[in-house]
């Protein structure tokens, strides 16, 4: 079967807990359908970064709020690479550490973040057919999406393929590490009050536990075309 770029616009969303692969398949996926992938895990973390970098608590949601007004954050694509620019600058690799997932997840939490962030999502996806991947993108973002995905994998699988990521990044780590912080996002995630990271009543449940990238970015393929008729 063959994926020519397509003509119409098409909106897909990937929610799913962290390690579940959804960054890497909907690259893969984006690349065979000729459209835009984006990553909305990296705005939380580049809001993260910024409040680390201001010694406050990412948890203290009036502290938080009160940088807000000092961050400007936009997306760019250089060479098909999404790349999130912080006041005029790139981070980088450096809002992929460990402890920027934890700020991440921390300041993620707080309702004036995401709604900081809402109107520079929605716009991305009202210019291009996209992929989108988070935690609230078929819930909240994209609630009219054409195909809306949860995938997920077992905490064990998830763990592993996380630590093997970072350890190809070079940032040192240990499974247990990983594991541990993993579950303790996860439950941050997924019992936060606003947007919690919970599928869509209309998302199809995709669990790759055990499977290739290559199985796992067929797999979304074939949803994606069975959805759409094509
Ligand atoms: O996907 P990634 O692991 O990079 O996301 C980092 C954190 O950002 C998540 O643990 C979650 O707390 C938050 N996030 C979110 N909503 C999104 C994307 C990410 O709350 N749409």
């Amino acid at each position: 079967m063959g994926f020519s770029p397509r003509k119409k616009m098409i909106k897909i969303a990937i929610d799913g807990p962290g390690g579940a692969g959804k960054s890497t398949v909907a690259k893969a996926v984006a690349a065979k359908l000729g459209i835009v992938y984006v990553d909305t895990g990296a705005l939380y973390r580049t809001i993260g970064y910024y409040v680390k970098s201001q010694d406050v608590n990412p948890k203290d949601s009036e502290a938080v709020t009160a940088l807000l007004p000092n961050i400007n954050i936009e997306v760019k694509y250089e060479n098909g690479v999404q790349c999130v620019y912080l006041n005029g600058e790139n981070p980088g690799d450096a809002i992929r550490t460990p402890e920027m997932s934890m700020y991440a997840s921390a300041v993620s939490a707080i309702g004036s973040v995401r709604a900081f962030l809402l109107e520079t999502q929605k716009d991305i996806a009202r210019k291009n057919s996209v992929i989108m991947d988070g935690r609230d993108i078929g819930t909240v973002i994209l609630p009219d999406a054409d195909v809306k995905i949860f995938m997920t994998a077992s905490a064990e699988c998830r763990a592993q393929r996380r630590y093997d990521e970072l350890k190809a990044k070079g940032i040192d780590a240990k499974y247990e590490d990983v594991l541990a912080e993993m579950n303790e996002r996860d439950k941050n995630d997924s019992t936060r009050e606003i947007a919690p990271a919970t599928a869509a009543p209309d998302a199809i449940i995709f669990d790759n536990s055990g499977m290739t990238l290559e199985q796992s970015v067929a797999g979304v393929i074939d949803i994606v075309n069975k959805k759409t008729g094509a």
